[in-house]
């Protein structure tokens, strides 16, 4: 077949309409090529990103060492089922389990998947003794599959697929009395993420992950970090727990994981992991070894760039940006949130008109939980494409009418 011409965004769209569910809520914009912190429409508009890949392009659009290492990869072996040994799913073990608590690493390709693992691993540990309670937190999420949608303690995610599936209890989030009261001899872990992402990058209380781990080991219960967003040094260490000063028994990440290739992990500690035996769970795709040598790369390019200090920079350029807004506009901005390069910004207002208005511009953000501006920029982002996004965001955000708010 010959190559045509790049088809119209609209030309895009119409196949959309036909022949794509329409389960997604979409920007009417076609994006054919990224590079960085910038993407391209059909038309060759370019757009700055401050949301890129919903979280999973951690390390910007199409990472030179991880096209690289997707190339070299694809020429040599796209696929092999784990009936086999491959040597990049061992070596990607490797540097994720040095990297944190030691464990052993179960691969799968989404947050979800990641999630429904831990789960199951749980409840395999605590079942001979009568173990089986799934204890998560309010506002959280955990993803779109039956179990780990049961763990998203959100109504309006559960809405019209109950029943949900049975042994999940839910609490409010940084409330460790609540999490007391929930933890019993019949829990198998409590599941929580250490920042909460889309529930509009809510950071807990210093002492909350670790009155959690107390709480868990007094109980016998196991506790379950999910990194699915916060992981991968998107705050500026490896994974989020390692400020808090806890380790957690079993740890998730995804999205960032692989530097935009579909990826995901579940973390054990060896004594747990010990006990998913063969038939007990599995994962067609999972670990292959184009997915392994992309998170490779990753790693590479987080330490040979000294990504992760240079989250906290990026942070608190944001922070400082942020901070000038809320001075001019203290009727628009109700609270500032950022660890490294997860941002929250609170407003008073609905957030999604900004979004659109953003959008006009060519600056991609993202609105989550209504009131929240949430910026996931990428580790790689230059101090002058951090104040070229922000002097939009800030024209746009300036120029809102007062908010008649009880602010
Ligand atoms: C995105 C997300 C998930 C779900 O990940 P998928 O890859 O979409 O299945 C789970 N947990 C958290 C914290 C997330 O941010």
């Amino acid at each position: 077949m010959t190559q045509l011409a790049q088809p119209s965004s609209a030309e895009t769209i119409a196949l959309f309409e036909r022949y794509v569910v329409p389960n997604y809520r979409r920007y009417p914009v076609c994006l054919v090529r990224g590079q960085g912190s910038y993407v391209w429409d059909a038309e060759g508009n370019r757009y700055l990103d401050f949301f890129p890949g919903w979280g999973c392009n951690l390390i910007g659009h199409c990472p030179p060492r991880v096209v690289e290492a997707v190339r070299d990869q694809v020429a040599q072996l796209i696929h092999v089922p784990n009936t086999w040994y491959m040597e990049p799913q061992g070596q990607f073990a490797r540097l994720l389990s040095e990297r944190s608590f030691g464990g052993q690493a179960f691969f799968c390709n989404s947050g979800a998947e990641a999630n429904e693992a831990a789960i199951k691993l749980a409840r395999a540990v605590g079942h001979a003794a009568g173990r089986f309670k799934i204890v998560t937190a309010q506002g959280g999420f955990h993803g779109r599959t039956y179990a780990a949608l049961t763990a998203t303690a959100q109504p309006q995610y559960h809405a019209g697929f109950e029943p949900m599936v049975p042994g999940f209890a839910y609490m409010p989030y940084d409330d460790l009395g609540a999490a007391d009261r929930l933890i019993d001899q019949t829990t198998a872990a409590v599941l929580v993420e250490p920042i909460q992402g889309e529930g509009g990058i809510v950071i807990p209380s210093d002492s909350y992950l670790a009155g959690l781990r107390r709480l868990c080991d007094d109980r016998g219960a196991l506790l379950i970090l999910d990194e699915v967003q916060t992981g991968m040094g998107r705050t500026g260490c490896w994974f989020a727990y390692q400020h808090a000063g806890v380790v957690p028994d079993i740890l998730t990440c995804a999205k960032a994981l692989a530097g935009g290739i579909a990826c995901g992990v579940m973390l054990a500690r060896p004594e747990y992991a010990a006990q998913l035996r063969p038939g007990m769970h599995a994962s067609t795709f999972g670990g292959n070894p184009i997915a392994c040598r992309a998170g490779i790369a990753t790693i590479e390019t987080i330490e040979s760039d000294a990504l992760l200090e240079r989250a906290q920079a990026i942070g608190s350029r944001f922070a400082q940006h942020l901070g000038s807004f809320r001075d001019q506009r203290p009727d628009l901005v109700r609270d500032i949130r950022v660890r490294g390069t997860m941002i929250g910004l609170e407003l008073t207002v609905e957030a999604s008109p900004i979004v659109a208005a953003c959008l006009g511009r060519r600056l991609l953000i993202n609105a989550t939980h209504g009131h929240v501006v949430r910026l996931l920029p990428a580790l790689t982002i230059s101090d002058s494409e951090i104040d070229e996004g922000c002097a939009i965001l800030g024209d746009i955000l300036l120029g809102l009418p007062p908010a008649a708010s009880t602010h």
